[in-house]
C-alpha cells in the first residue's frame, strides 16, 4: 500500500526539493549540475563547507544551508550519493579563494563521488579537503571491509567546522578540527519499524509486530540484532553499552549529545529516550555538557531513533553554540542539560477518610468503580473511547468507604474530577460536584441542599458547555432531575427522572462533545455521562 504524499516516484525528489526552496528563499536551487546554495556569495576569503549525499535524510543536509552552517548541498537521488559533476559545481560555486571543505558521511559512493569532484577542481586551481564522518559503531568492519557508516554524527562536525569556517579558520585548521571531531564521535541506531522507499511497495527489511533491530543503518540497512520489544530505558542501555564501549574511557570526558528522531518517531518518544540517556551517561561519569533533541538526520519514514555521543573540548563547544540560521537547525539552550526533575503531577491533597461515613456517596462511587467497562463501552458506540478510563481516573483511587461531611466528599470528588481525569467529564463533572459541595456547605437540610446544587450545578453545566436537552449529554440527565426537584416532589421521583432522562439518550444523536463527531453511530446507545447522572441521583435517593 502507498503511504506517501506522492505524485509519481520520478517526481518525488524534485518535488520536494521545490516546495524547499519556495518555503527558505534564501537558498537558490542550481539545475545545472543540480545542487543547493546560499543566495548569498560566500564573503571573499571565507573557507566555505559543503556536503551532501543521498536523498531522505532531510533535513539533513538541505535544511542546514545558511549563515554558520552549509554553503551549498548536493542531494543524490533518494539514498544514492550525488555524482561527482554536482559537487564539483557545487565546490565551483561557493569557493571565494579560501578553499572548500568536504563534508562526507563514509558510504563508498560518496566517498568515490568526492574523490573524482576534488580531482576535478583541483585541476581549476580550487583548494580543497575532506572530514569524512564513520560514527556508526554497528557497522564497524574489522576485515578491510568500507568502515563505520557515517550517521548522526555528521551534523555535530557539519555545525563545529562551519561555526569555525564562520569565524575565519583556514581550511586547514577547519579541517583538522572537523577530524577531532569525527574521530571520537559514536553513534547507534534503533528501528521499531522499518522505512519504505517512495514508490516501493515493499519496506526495507521485515519486522513482526513486537519485535524491534538494533544497529541499522540510516538507508534502511537491515541491523545486526533482532529482539523483541523492549523498554525504552533497556534500549538504551543497549545503545550506549555499544557506543560507550567503542569510546576510550569515556568517563570523565565533556560529550554532546544527539538523540536523533529517524522519521517516524515522535517527539515525545525523543524526549522519554532522552532522559534515560542522559541518566545512564551520568550515571557512568560521563558529562553531558551539550544535547540536542529531535529530528535531524532520517532515514525516509523509519520508526526509530539514533544516539550519538561526541567528546568535545571548549572550542567545539563554543563553535557548537554559534549562531546560525539554517532552517532546520534548532533553537538550543547554550548550557548543559538540567536536572532529570520528577515530572509528574502533583497529587491533589483530597482524602475523605476520615469522620462520619459518607454512605451515599460510597455507593455511587462503588458502583461508577465497578462499571468503567460499560462504560467505556458505552463511549466506545458513541464517543471516543475514553470516558470509562476519565470516571476510572477520577473515582479509581478512592477508597470506599468515603468518609467525611457531605459537603467535604464532594469538594474531593470535585477536585479529583478537576485534577485526574480528562476529557469534557473533567470539567463537566468537576464543576457539577464543586456546585453540590458549595450547597451542601450551606444548608444542612438534605432534599434543599441537593435541590439547590443540582440547580447551580445544571446552570454552570450549561453555561460551560452550551449544552441543551435532547444533545445526548449529562443535561438530558440533569435538567429533568432539577425540575423535580424544584417542584419539591421526593427524591425517589427525581431519581427516576434522572434515569428517563438517561433514558431518552438512546434515540438522540450527540450535538456536543465528541460523541458529535459520529454523528448517527451514536444512536441507540445510552450517553455514559447521563447515564452516570442518573447513579448519583439514585444513590441520593436510597439514601439511609
Ligand atoms: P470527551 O467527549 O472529551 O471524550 P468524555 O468521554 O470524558 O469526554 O465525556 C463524555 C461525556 O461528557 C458525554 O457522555 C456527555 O455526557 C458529556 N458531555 C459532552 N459534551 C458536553 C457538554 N457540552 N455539556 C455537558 N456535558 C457534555
Ligand atoms: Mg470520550
Amino acid at each position: 500500500m502507498q503511504r506517501y504524499f506522492l505524485d509519481s516516484a520520478d517526481s518525488f525528489l524534485p518535488g520536494a526539493l521545490r516546495g524547499f526552496v519556495a518555503a527558505n528563499p534564501e537558498v537558490v536551487w542550481h539545475r545545472d549540475p543540480g545542487f543547493l546554495a546560499r543566495r548569498t556569495p560566500t564573503p571573499s576569503g571565507r573557507v566555505a563547507v559543503i556536503s551532501g549525499g543521498g536523498s531522505g535524510h532531510e533535513p539533513m543536509h538541505s535544511g542546514l544551508i545558511g549563515t554558520g552552517l552549509l554553503d551549498a548541498v548536493c542531494p543524490g537521488p533518494v539514498f544514492t550519493s550525488p555524482n561527482a559533476l554536482q559537487i564539483a559545481g557545487a565546490t565551483r560555486h561557493v569557493d571565494s579563494g579560501a578553499g572548500v571543505l568536504h563534508i562526507v558521511k563514509n558510504y563508498t559512493g560518496d566517498v568515490m563521488n568526492f574523490r573524482i569532484a576534488r580531482d576535478i577542481v583541483q585541476d581549476e586551481g580550487i583548494e580543497t579537503d575532506v572530514v569524512v564522518v564513520a560514527d556508526d559503531v554497528a557497522s564497524h568492519s574489522e576485515d578491510g571491509g568500507p568502515g563505520r557508516r557515517g550517521t548522526g554524527a555528521t551534523i555535530i562536525v557539519e555545525k563545529v567546522c562551519c561555526a569555525a569556517a564562520e569565524a575565519g579558520a583556514t581550511l586547514a585548521e577547519v579541517t583538522a578540527l572537523g577530524r577531532r571531531v569525527a574521530d571520537r564521535a559514536r553513534s547507534m541506531s534503533v528501528a521499531l519499524d522499518p522505512c519504505t522507499v517512495p514508490g516501493s511497495d515493499q519496506p526495507s527489511f521485515d519486522l513482526g509486530p513486537d519485535e524491534m533491530e538494533l544497529g541499522i543503518g540510516i538507508h534502511g540497512e537491515s541491523g545486526t540484532e533482532r529482539t523483541q520489544w523492549r523498554p525504552a530505558a533497556e534500549i538504551v542501555r543497549m545503545l550506549l553499552e555499544r557506543i560507550l564501549g567503542s569510546l576510550e574511557a569515556p568517563a570523565g570526558e565533556q560529550v554532546i549529545v544527539v538523540v536523533n528522531g529517524l522519521g517516524s518517531t515522535h517527539p515525545l518518544e525523543l524526549n522519554l529516550v532522552f532522559g534515560h540517556v542522559l541518566e545512564q551517561l551520568r550515571a557512568a561519569d560521563v558529562r553531558v555538557v551539550r544535547s540536542l533533541v529531535g529530528t535531524m538526520v532520517t532515514a525516509l519514514d523509519m520508526r526509530g531513533a539514533s544516539v550519538t555521543v561526541a567528546p568535545v573540548d571548549d572550542e567545539m563547544v563554543r563553535l557548537w553554540d554559534a549562531p546560525t540560521d539554517a532552517p532546520a537547525w534548532p533553537r538550543l539552550a547554550a548550557s548543559e542539560p538540567g536536572e532529570l526533575t520528577d515530572a509528574t503531577v502533583a497529587e491533589p491533597d483530597n482524602a475523605v477518610d476520615s469522620g462520619p461515613e459518607c454512605a451515599w456517596l460510597s455507593v455511587f462511587v462503588e458502583r461508577v468503580q465497578g462499571a468503567v467497562d460499560e462504560l467505556t463501552a458505552l463511549d466506545r458506540q458513541v464517543g471516543d473511547g475514553d470516558f470509562g478510563v476519565n470516571m476510572s481516573a477520577a473515582l479509581g483511587g478512592f477508597d470506599l468507604p468515603l468518609r467525611g461531611s457531605d459537603a467535604e466528599v464532594l469538594d474531593a470528588i470535585a477536585r479529583s474530577f478537576f485534577v485526574r481525569s480528562g476529557g469534557t467529564s473533567g470539567a463537566v463533572f468537576g464543576t457539577l460536584f464543586r456546585e453540590l459541595s458549595k450547597a451542601f456547605s450551606d444548608t444542612d437540610e438534605f432534599g434543599e441542599a441537593l435541590a439547590a446544587g443540582t440547580r447551580d450545578g445544571l446552570e454552570s453545566v450549561v453555561d460551560l458547555g452550551g449544552a441543551e436537552v435532547g444533545d445526548h449529554t449529562v443535561v438530558d440527565a440533569l435538567h429533568p432531575a432539577n425540575e423535580a426537584l424544584q417542584q419539591g416532589v421526593s427524591l425517589a421521583e427525581a431519581a427516576r427522572a434522572a434515569a428517563e432522562g438517561a433514558e431518552s439518550t438512546r434515540d438522540q444523536i450527540a450535538r456536543k462533545g465528541r460523541a458529535s463527531y459520529v454523528g448517527d453511530a451514536a444512536r441507540g446507545a445510552v450517553d455514559p455521562g447521563a447515564l452516570v447522572i442518573s447513579w448519583l441521583f439514585e444513590a441520593a435517593a436510597d439514601r439511609r
